[in-house]
């Protein structure tokens, strides 16, 4: 019944997966607080110009991987695909345009319509950092750093290679481009399809092409760094440095342009060949033009993305959840009272799993199968002796322990 599945590209979290997927989120949470990074969250849904505006007719996400309809009031709107517009949005909401720097970390689900596979689903998620109002390079490294700490915290920094490159400033850009099109314009015969449509739109994005005649006509492209303005030059020269002064390891990869549209400057992925295909776990880069073309006052920002499920893929078993303890009444006043102990032991801090039916093997089963650390047995004789068993279940031992010091013997099993 195709009404019982989930809908292709999605998935459901499992308890196991999950804590995979958290640890993902709280390990970098934890590295955002020692950056500065304050948490924020912005709605799951925008207007759609807030996305197609910024990323761009032209782009991939825009073009074909949006979530995009009219709800019941007819206002076009778009499931975010990316964290950045939405957030640049709520700087300009918000009024926050006169308060910068802002430094913001984010974790949530995101939405495109792509080819699921490895990886690559429709609904995932992403860590996310932006720097928005430094304009600096020293603002890149840092952010660089920080993306690199939570990878090397998450213990996949080792398999990851980081790649940089530079799409220079506007002027460099442009120079680029011109070069890039008369190139292309000579080797037509031999592009893709979307390669040929590119070149009218938005050439740079070629030399991003997976096809592979595109890929033996781009071997040969013009570099970038043959048309960098002297200041663009200087910049990039800065993040390297400060990279390298921070022990940060890269590649240069002058085919490294990232999909949106609104890049400048920086241009980065931490790649893994763990994946397969689906390689790149974060990327990021500078994008000095988004909040002038949505409408605001022209703000620097420099930011990144990651996705947790490449991430929880990626890392170790993440430490299991402590072992509970399991409550066994037996009999009709034991469950009452193993309701009442129950909610003093947890609010003392312990985690209490209460058997619901069955008789004593059958919630011992349950114990074990919930790999509780200990059972605390309530019968008639137990009530009348005002104690609890308490049975170590690593052990077997059990002995009697009065109801009013419980807490005292529990906290031996923490
Ligand atoms: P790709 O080249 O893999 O399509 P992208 O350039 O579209 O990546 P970004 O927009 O930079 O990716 O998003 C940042 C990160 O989000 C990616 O590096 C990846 O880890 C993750 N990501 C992107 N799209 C998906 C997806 N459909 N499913 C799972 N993770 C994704
Ligand atoms: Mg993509």
């Amino acid at each position: 019944m195709a009404a019982l599945q989930p809908v292709r590209g999605t998935q459901d979290l499992l308890p196991d997966a999950f804590r995979r997927h958290r640890a993902v989120i709280d390990t970098a949470r934890g590295v955002a607080e020692r950056y500065g990074y304050q948490e924020i969250a912005t709605p799951i849904f925008e207007f759609t110009e807030v996305f197609a505006r910024p990323i761009g007719a032209t782009s991939d996400i825009v073009s074909k991987e949006m979530y995009t309809f009219a709800d019941r009031g007819g206002e076009e709107i778009t499931l975010r695909p990316e964290y950045t517009a939405g957030i640049v949005r709520a700087v300009m909401s918000n009024g926050l345009t006169q308060n910068l720097p802002l430094k913001f970390f984010a974790a949530g689900p995101m939405f495109r319509y792509e080819r699921p596979q490895k990886g690559r689903f429709r609904q995932f998620h992403q860590i996310d950092a932006e720097l928005i109002g430094a304009a600096q390079p020293v603002a890149d490294v840092e952010l660089i750093s920080f993306a690199a700490e939570i990878l090397d915290a998450l213990g996949v920094l080792k398999h990851t290679v980081l790649e940089l490159n530079t799409l220079g400033d506007t002027p460099s850009r442009h120079a680029y481009r011109a070069a890039l099109v008369e190139y292309y314009n000579g080797h037509r015969a031999g592009l893709s399809e979307d390669s040929l449509r590119r070149l009218e739109t938005n050439p740079l994005r070629i030399l991003d092409s997976k096809d592979e005649s595109d890929k033996r006509i781009n071997a040969e492209a013009p570099n970038f760094a043959d048309y960098l303005t002297p200041e663009a030059k200087d910049f990039f020269a800065e993040v390297c440095a400060g990279l390298t002064a921070l022990g940060i390891r890269y590649v240069l990869n002058p085919r490294l342009v990232r999909g949106l549209d609104y890049y400048c400057h920086t241009a980065f992925e931490f790649i893994t060949t763990s994946l397969g295909a689906q390689g790149t776990v974060l990327g990021g880069g500078r994008y000095d033009g988004l909040m002038k073309v949505m409408g605001g006052p022209e703000t620097p920002g420099v930011g990144w993305a990651a996705g947790i499920e490449r991430l929880a893929l990626l890392i170790e078993e993440p430490a299991p959840s402590p072992r509970p303890i399991a409550l066994v009444p037996l009999g009709k006043e034991a469950e009452l009272l193993a309701l009442q102990l129950a909610q003093s032991l947890r609010r003392a801090g312990f985690s209490i799993e209460l058997g619901y039916s069955g008789n004593l093997s059958r919630r011992m089963q349950r114990a074990n199968k919930i790999k509780a650390r200990a059972a605390v047995i309530l019968g008639d004789n137990e009530i009348a002796k005002q104690v609890a068993a308490v049975r170590d279940l690593d052990s077997g031992e059990q002995s009697d322990v009065p109801l009013a010091s419980l807490a005292e013997r529990l906290a031996a099993f923490r």
